[in-house]
C-alpha cells in the first residue's frame, strides 16, 4: 500500500524495479544484478579462454552464462568467406584443417594459427567476461625506481610516454644492450594511470624469464593490494 511521501520498489519478472512515488511516475529506473564471483571476472575478464583454462566448476561457469555475465562461442565459425578463429582472428584458410574430431564425432575445423595456445575447433566453446568491468584504482607511487636514463634513453622514453598518451604507434629500435627494456618502465607507469592494460610480447623464453621478476618488483605495488583486484602481472610463454 502506498502512503504519502513513501517511494515503492515494484520488481517485474526480469528484476527490474520501477521506483514510484504516490502518483504512480517512474522516478528511477534500476535492475537487481544477479551476484557475481569476483574471481571468476578477474580470471576471464579481457580474455578469450577454452575450458581447461578456466579453474572453476562447471556449475558456476553455467550460472554466469545464463545470468549474461559470461558468453559462450564456438571457437571456429563458418561464414560465406569460409573459416574464422574468433580467438585470434585468422580468416587465412590455408591455416585451418578439418579433421575426423573424437570429440564432436564428425569432421571439425580447427586453427593453427594460435595452436601453440591450445586447439581451437568448431566444436571447441571459448568464453569471455561479458559482465561487469574491474575499476583499478593506481597509486601515485606505482613504479618504485630510481636509476636515472641517459638522454638518449631519456628521449626515446618520453616518446613512447608520448605515443601512449595519444594512442600511437612507435618503434624504438636500439642494439642489444642498448637499456630499450629501462626505456618502457616510464612508459608502462604512464599506461597504468591512464587505465590501460599492457601485454609484452616476446618470442624468447629467456626474456620472459629474466624479466618478470624485475617487473614484479618494480610493480610489486599493485599486486600487494587487495583493494585493486584484477591488477596484476602475469607472465605467460609457450613454445
Ligand atoms: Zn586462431
Ligand atoms: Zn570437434
Amino acid at each position: 500500500m502506498e502512503q504519502k511521501g513513501i517511494r515503492e520498489l515494484k520488481a517485474n519478472d526480469k528484476g527490474e524495479c520501477n521506483l514510484t512515488r504516490n502518483g504512480g511516475f517512474s522516478l528511477k529506473k534500476m535492475s537487481i544484478s544477479p551476484p557475481y564471483s569476483p574471481e571468476l571476472q578477474n580470471h576471464l575478464i579481457g580474455k578469450h579462454l577454452l575450458a581447461f583454462e578456466i579453474p572453476f566448476s562447471q556449475e558456476l561457469l553455467a550460472e554466469h552464462i545464463k545470468n549474461g555475465y559470461v558468453s559462450e562461442t564456438c571457437g571456429v565459425q563458418s561464414g560465406n568467406g569460409g573459416y574464422r578463429c574468433v580467438r585470434c582472428g585468422n580468416k587465412d584458410q590455408t591455416l585451418f584443417y578439418t579433421f575426423p574430431c573424437k570429440i564432436c564425432n564428425q569432421d571439425c575445423t580447427y586453427c593453427r594459427s594460435c595452436i601453440m595456445m591450445g586447439r581451437v575447433s568448431e566444436c571447441a566453446k571459448l568464453y569471455r567476461w561479458t559482465g561487469p568491468g574491474i575499476q583499478f584504482k593506481i597509486p601515485d607511487n606505482v613504479l618504485r625506481w630510481a636509476v636515472t636514463l641517459s638522454a638518449g634513453q631519456q628521449n626515446a622514453s618520453d616518446c613512447v610516454v608520448e605515443a601512449i598518451n595519444g594512442k600511437d604507434e612507435f618503434l624504438v629500435w636500439a642494439v642489444c644492450g642498448a637499456g630499450k627494456t629501462e626505456i618502457l618502465f616510464p612508459a608502462i607507469e604512464a599506461a597504468l594511470h591512464a587505465g590501460k592494460r599492457i601485454c609484452l610480447a616476446t618470442p624468447r623464453t629467456d626474456v620472459v624469464l629474466e624479466l618478470s621478476p624485475r617487473l614484479k618488483k618494480l610493480f610489486l605495488a599493485l599486486e600487494s593490494r587487495p583493494s585493486m583486484p584484477g591488477v596484476k602481472i602475469a607472465m605467460v610463454f609457450r613454445h
